[in-house]
């Protein structure tokens, strides 16, 4: 017998040419080729009659050959064969192009399955071209149909596939027999050989049940070994709790989810073993002023601390707001960015080595390989969703197991944080600020545009400030990288010697220089900028309590939770801001979807909208997120199973976090093999 790990070309008829085409399908092992599962099914199992079948939809049709074989040539290169089926009440015609060997395969007078689809000529005449067929007593009944690549063809990954099911024995399992009696689960080696060739839907739908549980479950597994993994101990310990002394500097009194957050982390850095802490909160919740506390109760137990933003424009401000806090106190904060220049990042770099700088704050600069800590005991990634697993690990290794706190205002449906951050402790800010009014949101339609203008210069001309956000351009399109640049451009011509002639315009888009960025966003906080042109590069953290009133242009393109963030760029202040969404669609679900903003400001149920009407891709970003890819990822969807494998892999590694013993070592091997970029666990 074969091993399911073996490689590809172990496989009779598997030679080097056919081993690279598998390979660029990521198809190197047996057991890769075994998880590369059918795109969908032809199902021979429901014959119709002629009569009875639907038009235009593969269907299976059961019928005798009623005619002999006619050949037809039609121009030079292209002859039709063409003969009647029959089920004893209607006739049909089927054609096939081209293919002179059916008339020698059919048999006049017999019975077969047809399969494809039917059209009708008119007249009740119904025919069916090149359908697929097969003996009516064949006991074929699911027809696996593989994702085609340019080298290899369906047909083909079926018969290696089948070769492979009779080669390998029983397939080993890999979920513990305890936790597939929990929870009713049919083994690996049934599963495999059902999703392949189904017995029956029943047993495919079981199949499909078990492989979608084994993908999340290793995923738990994986991710909770993680978390056990890093509790390692720490030398970085608080002492002393400093965080009263931290609340007199602050100008504002913290809400009671910042308090509970700050004793939920304080009590993790006394603990001995390092935070692995999420916090989540909307925007404009305070994290920041979270992250400051526990930033000072690190420098004052005498260790280093240091905060990584995704943009430029977040870093800056971060420096600013820490700047600020830390005034007076002794305590030195140093920034490193791509604008830094050479000389002053070299001196930054001599001043973290020696321990001269107690706070860093900067982008994924502060990563770079020289950027050496004297003693990092405090890693805090900002909007960690920016960031993936990966780098919020490579800050975290610039420590001796330093704590590490990782802050997002994307509100994530809980059955997506449990697979994001599967390894990660969860404080959530769910308390405003006081005073803080709820922005109001409009949805007009385009011809109300200049309205919404109109009113954008009346809050102007009472000297506060707002923001339009461009139209999202098409940019599926590679060749044109610079659209996003393009159409904040020509908005802000149009607009600057426009509607808003004579007003201070700033423009923003993300392809700017840092420097000019740093510059543009400098002007607006002083207020020396009335209204700021900007695609989404606003969109994560900009934080300016003077600008109120924000206007979205083709609001529609947008998802919910990115409108949302967006939308938390105002209402800041202790004024009553707003929100204008605009959209040229009339259709009434985008409407209705829009809707949605107007009716709630709460993060978390516009998350969960967002989930049911686009999937979970706007969460886990499509490349960032660096975890394992899941093959069937719509069951990121599946609540009620990333439910049960969290739990099911929590109760498995309670009694057994190292899973010792012969029975897990499958298990181990997959979760491994699941991880293997850069995560492996020991
Ligand atoms: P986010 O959670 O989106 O990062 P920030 O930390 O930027 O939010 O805080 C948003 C604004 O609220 C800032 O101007 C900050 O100074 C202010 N703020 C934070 N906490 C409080 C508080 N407890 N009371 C009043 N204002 C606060
Ligand atoms: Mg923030």
């Amino acid at each position: 017998m074969m091993d399911v790990y073996a490689s590809i070309t172990e496989l009779k008829g598997v030679g080097e040419k056919r081993a690279r085409s598998l390979s660029k399908a990521g198809i190197n092992t047996v057991n890769d080729l075994l998880s590369f599962y059918p795109r969908t099914y032809l199902d021979w199992s429901r014959a119709y009659g002629i009569g009875s079948a639907p038009l235009n939809e593969n269907v299976c049709v059961r019928a005798f050959v009623g005619s002999v074989v006619r050949e037809h040539v039609i121009r030079k290169g292209m002859t039709t064969y063409s003969f009647d089926i029959t089920d004893g009440r209607d006739v049909m015609a089927v054609t096939f192009f081209n293919n002179k060997y059916v008339g020698s395969m059919l048999k006049t007078g017999e019975e077969y399955l047809f399969y494809g689809k039917i059209t009708t000529l008119g007249r009740g005449y119904k025919s069916m071209t090149s359908p697929k067929f097969v003996k009516a007593d064949s006991s074929v009944a699911l027809k696996p149909v593989y994702p085609q690549t340019s080298e290899l063809n369906s047909n083909y990954f079926e018969k290696l596939i089948a070769s492979a099911l009779g080669n390998v024995g029983v397939i080993p399992d890999c979920i513990p027999e305890s936790v597939r009696n929990d929870y009713c689960l049919m083994s690996r080696d049934d599963a495999i050989r059902n999703i392949h060739f189904p017995a029956s839907p029943d047993l495919l739908s079981e199949a499909k049940r078990r492989i979608s549980f084994e993908e999340l479950f290793l995923l738990q597994v994986g991710l909770s070994r993680l978390k056990i993994k890093s509790r390692k101990a720490t030398a970085y310990s608080l002492e002393k709790d400093y965080s009263e002394e931290f609340c007199a500097l602050l100008p504002f009194k913290l809400t009671g989810a910042q308090k509970r957050a700050i004793a939920d982390c304080t009590a993790d850095m006394s603990s001995g073993v390092p935070m692995n802490r999420l916090l989540q909160g909307d925007v404009g919740s305070g994290k920041t002023a979270v992250s400051a506390a526990l930033v000072y109760n690190a420098v004052r137990n005498g260790f280093q601390a240091a905060i990584m933003a995704p943009t430029e424009v977040l870093a800056r401000q971060h420096y600013n707001t820490f700047t600020r806090f830390f005034s007076g106190t002794g305590i030195t904060v140093g920034i490193l960015t791509g604008s830094v220049s050479a000389k002053e990042k070299r001196e930054i770099k001599d001043k973290l080595a020696s321990g001269e700088i107690n706070l860093i704050v900067g982008t994924h600069a502060i990563i770079q390989k020289d950027v050496v800590f004297r003693n990092l005991g405090l890693a805090v990634t900002d909007e960690q969703h920016r960031f993936g697993v990966n780098q919020r690990g490579a800050l975290g290794s610039k420590g001796k197991n330093p704590h590490t706190l990782v802050m997002s205002a994307t509100p994530i449906p809980r059955t997506l944080s449990l697979i994001i951050y599967g390894d990660l402790d969860i404080s959530i800010l769910d308390e405003m600020p006081a005073g803080r009014q709820k922005t109001e949101t409009y949805v007009v339609d385009y011809d109300k545009r200049e309205r919404a203008y109109g009113y954008v210069k009346k809050h102007i001309l009472s000297g506060y400030q707002g923001y339009i956000v461009c139209p999202l351009v098409d940019t599926d399109d590679d060749e044109e990288p610079d659209s996003e640049r393009k159409a904040s451009v020509k908005l802000y011509e149009e607009l600057s010697s426009g509607f808003f002639k004579g007003f201070r315009l700033g423009l923003l888009y993300g392809k700017m220089k840092a420097d000019e960025k740093k510059e543009i966003m400098a002007q607006f906080a002083a207020g020396d900028i009335d209204l700021l042109i900007s695609t989404t590069v606003i969109e994560v953290g900009v934080d300016v309590p003077n600008a109120v009133i924000m206007v979205i242009e083709n609001a529609d393109c947008f998802g919910l939770s990115q409108l949302h963030q967006l939308r938390g760029r105002v209402g800041r202040g202790d004024v009553k801001s707003t929100c204008i969404l605009i959209s040229d669609i009339k259709n009434g679900q985008v409407k209705e979807r829009l809707g949605i903003l107007e009716s709630t400001t709460d993060g978390f149920k516009i998350a969960d909208e967002d989930l049911k009407l686009r999937g979970p891709g706007d969460f886990i970003g499509s490349r960032q997120h660096g975890l394992p890819d899941l093959k069937l990822t719509k069951m990121l969807t599946d609540s009620e199973t990333v439910r049960e494998t969290h739990y099911a892999a929590e109760k498995l590694l309670k009694n057994n976090p190292a899973l010792e013993g012969e029975e897990y070592t499958q298990l181990k091997k997959r979760v491994n093999e699941m991880f293997s970029k850069g995560l492996v666990l020991n």
